[in-house]
């Protein structure tokens, strides 16, 4: 953070370290999740759409490894000029398979690049020691090995609402266990979620700023159509945060992060095909200003009320 920049924003952390700006290659492992099931076919989150989280990179029908990184990398470098990559493993739950499987997919996948850091998504119950072990193994000074864990709500009432499959003492135990093999960390959560409101949503940002991830990613609520939730809100069991309401909320967690956690993401980024409610999509650049803007003006900043 400097003292212009209220927050410790992901893009200038990156530059800061590598000199210029570093892009994820975001891909599909073709791992599921144990709320999907082996095959993808429960419903899982009341929130989760078929897609999983898959970027639109990827495209929605390309599985073969080679061929999604390939296709990143290219669309990265013809559309940035991008000169530092990172494996991003982000749809579904990337380490929900038998180790020596996880092994193989990672090796094969880091050699198809040269690629900075190895990034991977999952959930608290899809870890284990061995998981844990093996991740470890690829850090090294020079290379740094992050896990994005979802954790969305510290409340378990919201989490069994929302059909997340786990407790909060499950994150805290997964959170503990990638804490001891020395892998960084960043927490996923959502804003707006049914049943919360602003004191829920704070007791969240109070509990995993009290854990000092070494990064959060926060994201507006997004509702894909065919889902449960999709069905909630029409129903009129819920609401969604208006997009003002949404960089309140982001801007007071800020002020409840500690100042050396990395602030990833302020939205959900969710492809326009994709998107079904709310009807409005909240550019990034738009709420990073707001939020930027809306600290500045009460003289705020990054871990005040940490
Ligand atoms: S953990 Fe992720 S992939 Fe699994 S059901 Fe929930 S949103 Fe879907």
């Amino acid at each position: 953070m400097n003292n212009t920049e209220p927050f410790l924003n992901y893009s200038r952390y990156l530059n800061n370290k590598y000199g210029c700006t570093a892009y994820r290659v975001s891909i599909d492992g073709g791992f599921s999740c144990p709320n999907r099931g082996e095959e993808r076919e429960n419903p899982g989150c009341t929130y989760c759409s078929s897609y999983g989280a898959r970027s639109a990179y990827i495209g929605e029908t390309e599985n073969d490894i080679k061929n999604q990184i390939d296709r990143n990398l290219k669309i990265l470098t013809s559309r940035y000029d991008a000169k530092v990559f990172m494996l991003y493993f982000q749809a579904y739950s990337s380490t929900w398979a038998p180790v020596d499987q996880l092994k193989a997919m990672y090796d094969y996948s880091l050699s198809l690049g040269n690629f900075k850091e190895l990034i991977v998504s999952t959930r608290p119950d899809c870890l284990s020691e061995e998981v844990c072990e093996l991740l470890a193994s690829y850090k090294t000074d020079q290379f740094d090995v992050w896990v994005e864990l979802g954790l969305q709500s510290s409340s378990d009432d919201t989490l069994e609402r929302i059909n997340r499959g786990h407790t909060r003492d499950q994150f805290e135990s997964a959170f503990t266990m990638l804490r001891s093999f020395g892998l960084k960390i960043a927490v996923h959560l959502i804003f707006g979620l049914p049943g919360e409101d602003h004191r829920t949503m704070m007791e969240t940002v109070r509990y995993t700023a009290a854990l000092r991830p070494d990064g959060v990613k926060l994201h507006n609520l997004h509702i894909p159509d065919h889902t449960e939730m999709f069905d909630e809100l029409a129903a009129g069991e819920m609401a969604i945060p208006s997009s003002a309401g949404h960089v309140r909320y982001i801007a007071d967690a800020i002020e409840r992060f500690h100042s050396e956690t990395i602030i990833m993401r302020l939205t959900t980024d969710t492809p326009r095909n994709r998107h079904s409610v709310p009807g409005y999509m909240l550019d990034k650049t738009i709420i990073y200003n707001r939020v930027r803007e809306e600290l500045l003006r009460r003289g705020t900043k990054q871990g005040v009320f940490f």
